[in-house]
C-alpha cells in the first residue's frame, strides 16, 4: 500500500535526505506535525469562541440576486459592496471582454518594466479627473495603495495622527513608516488636537482616517478634520473605499457630502473593488509630484506585477458612466433613506449616518448568526459581524444597499427583517 511504500523522494517542507520523514502522502516531519498541531489549535479556538468566519460560495455572477450553494431559489443580495450594481452591468463586462481580445489576459510584468499598456494611463487619467486632482497611480488594489503610501511620504522627521479604528490596510501601511505616530480616539475632534499640539515642531504632519468607517457606516468629521488641519498646518489623508462613486451628491466622496471644495483634502485612496466594478485596484490620486515618488519608490507598485488588462478596461468604461452621469448615487441614496427609515420605524437600532452601510445592532455574536441564517431562510442574503471584525457585544448584521435594489426589494428586505426580529424577540 502506498502509505507503507518505499520512501518517495519528494517532500513539500524540504529536500529529501535533511532528516524529514516521509511526507506527500506518506508521514509528516516533525517540524511539519508540530506545525499542524499548533495551526489546528488555533482552528479549533475560533470555532469554540464563535469568530470563525463562514464563506458561503455564490455559483452565480454578482448582483442584485444571485444564487448561493445550498439554496434551492435564487436570494436576494443585501452584503456586497457592489453600491453602484456595475459589477456584472453589461457595459463594463463588454468592455472587460473586449480588452481581453485586443490587449490580452495579463502583463507578466510591473509597470516599469513592460506593464504599462496605454489603458493604464488613461484608467489614471480618468481617475484624477472624477477627482479634480493633479495625478493618480493604479495598484493592485487599495490594501496597496495603503501599504505603499506612508513609508514612502513620511520619514521620521514627520509625523502621523491616525483615527482608531482606520481600516487594517491603513494600520499596516503606517507601520511601515518611520513617522512619528498618534492614535487618536475615533473621530474625537478634542483628541485630535491634543495630539496635534504634540507633534507640532514635526516636519510634515498627516492627518489620516477612513472618509467612512466600513463597520459602522459612519463619516469621518471632515469639516473639522480640515479645520485642524489648517490651524496646526497639517495635511489630510482620507481612505474612499467606502465612498466613492456613490456617497455625496454626484458620487465624488466624502468631500462632496460634506460641501468641501474638491481638492481640500490632500491624498485619496480608493478602491476599484467596490462601487467601481467591483473587480481589483485600488489607487491614490493627488499631488503630482507625490504620485511621481511613489511611481519611483512605492514598493507594492514597482515589486507587484501590473493591473491586468480586463480589469483596467471595466474600471474605465465605470468612470465614463460615471462622468456621463450622476443618477446612481441618487438612486442609492434614495434607497437607503427608505431601508433606514422603515427599519427605524420597525424598532430596530441601525446605526451609522445616512449612509448605504446600514449596520442592523443585535449585540450578541450567535443572535447574528442565527439572524442571519434565518433571513437566508427567507430569501435574503446578509452576514452576521462579531468579534474580531467588530469589538465584543456589538455584533451586527450589515446590510448594504446598492443602486440596484428597486424599493420592492428594499421593502421585501425589511419584512424579512420585521419577521425574524420578531421570531427572535429582536422587535416586538
Ligand atoms: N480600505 C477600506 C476602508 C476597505 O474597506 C478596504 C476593503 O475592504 C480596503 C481599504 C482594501 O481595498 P481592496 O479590496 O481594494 O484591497
Amino acid at each position: 500500500m502506498f502509505l507503507s511504500a518505499a520512501p518517495r523522494t519528494a517532500c513539500v517542507f524540504g529536500f529529501p535526505g535533511q532528516g524529514f520523514l516521509k511526507c506527500i502522502g506518506t508521514r509528516l516531519s516533525h517540524a511539519q506535525a508540530a506545525c499542524r498541531d499548533i495551526l489546528q489549535g488555533e482552528l479549533e479556538g475560533m470555532k469554540a469562541a464563535g469568530t470563525w468566519k463562514y464563506e458561503h460560495v455564490i455559483t452565480s455572477k454578482q448582483g442584485v440576486t444571485i444564487r448561493v450553494e445550498g439554496q434551492q431559489a435564487s436570494v436576494l443580495n443585501f452584503c456586497a459592496n457592489n453600491y453602484l450594481g456595475l459589477s456584472s452591468h453589461p457595459e463594463v463586462v463588454q468592455a472587460g471582454k473586449d480588452a481581453l481580445d485586443k490587449y490580452g489576459a495579463g502583463l507578466s510584468s510591473v509597470r516599469f518594466i513592460c506593464g504599462t499598456q496605454t489603458i493604464h494611463k488613461e484608467l489614471e487619467e480618468k481617475i484624477a479627473k472624477f477627482h479634480s486632482r493633479e495625478d493618480s497611480i493604479l495598484y493592485a488594489s487599495c490594501f496597496d495603495a495603503n501599504a505603499g503610501l506612508f513609508e514612502i511620504l513620511l520619514t521620521p522627521q514627520d509625523a502621523v495622527l491616525s483615527d482608531a479604528l482606520n481600516h487594517a490596510s491603513i494600520i499596516d501601511g503606517i507601520r511601515l513608516c518611520k513617522a512619528r505616530k498618534a492614535k487618536y480616539q475615533h473621530k474625537n475632534m478634542q483628541d485630535l488636537e491634543a495630539k496635534l499640539q504634540e507633534v507640532k515642531d514635526a516636519r510634515m504632519k498627516l492627518i489620516v482616517t477612513d472618509g467612512v468607517f466600513s463597520m459602522d457606516g459612519n463619516v469621518a468629521p471632515l469639516p473639522e478634520i480640515c479645520a485642524l488641519a489648517e490651524k496646526y498646518n497639517a495635511m489630510v489623508f482620507i481612505d474612499e473605499c467606502h465612498a466613492t462613486g456613490f456617497f455625496g451628491k454626484t458620487g465624488r466622496g466624502t468631500e462632496e457630502h460634506f460641501g468641501l471644495q474638491p481638492g481640500k483634502v490632500d491624498i485619496i485612496n480608493s478602491t476599484l473593488g467596490k462601487a467601481l466594478g467591483g473587480a481589483a485596484g485600488g489607487y491614490t490620486t493627488g499631488p503630482k509630484e507625490l504620485i511621481s515618488l511613489l511611481r519611483q519608490r512605492a514598493r507594492p507598485y514597482l515589486f507587484s506585477n501590473s493591473l491586468p488588462p480586463p480589469v483596467v478596461a471595466c474600471a474605465s468604461k465605470v468612470f465614463d458612466l460615471l462622468l456621463g452621469s450622476s443618477g446612481y448615487a441618487e438612486k442609492v441614496q434614495a434607497s437607503t433613506d427608505r431601508f433606514r427609515s422603515q427599519m427605524t420605524d420597525a424598532g430596530f437600532i441601525i446605526a451609522g449616518e445616512n449612509h448605504p452601510i446600514c449596520p442592523v445592532m443585535l449585540g450578541d455574536a450567535r443572535l447574528a448568526t442565527v439572524f442571519a441564517d434565518q433571513m437566508l431562510e427567507r430569501g435574503i442574503f446578509v452576514i452576521g459581524f462579531s468579534f474580531p471584525v467588530v469589538p465584543k457585544g456589538t455584533a451586527r448584521i450589515r446590510v448594504q444597499i446598492s443602486a440596484s435594489h428597486t424599493f420592492e426589494e428594499v421593502d421585501r428586505t425589511v419584512e424579512a427583517f420585521k419577521q425574524v426580529g420578531k421570531n427572535l424577540g429582536v422587535i416586538n
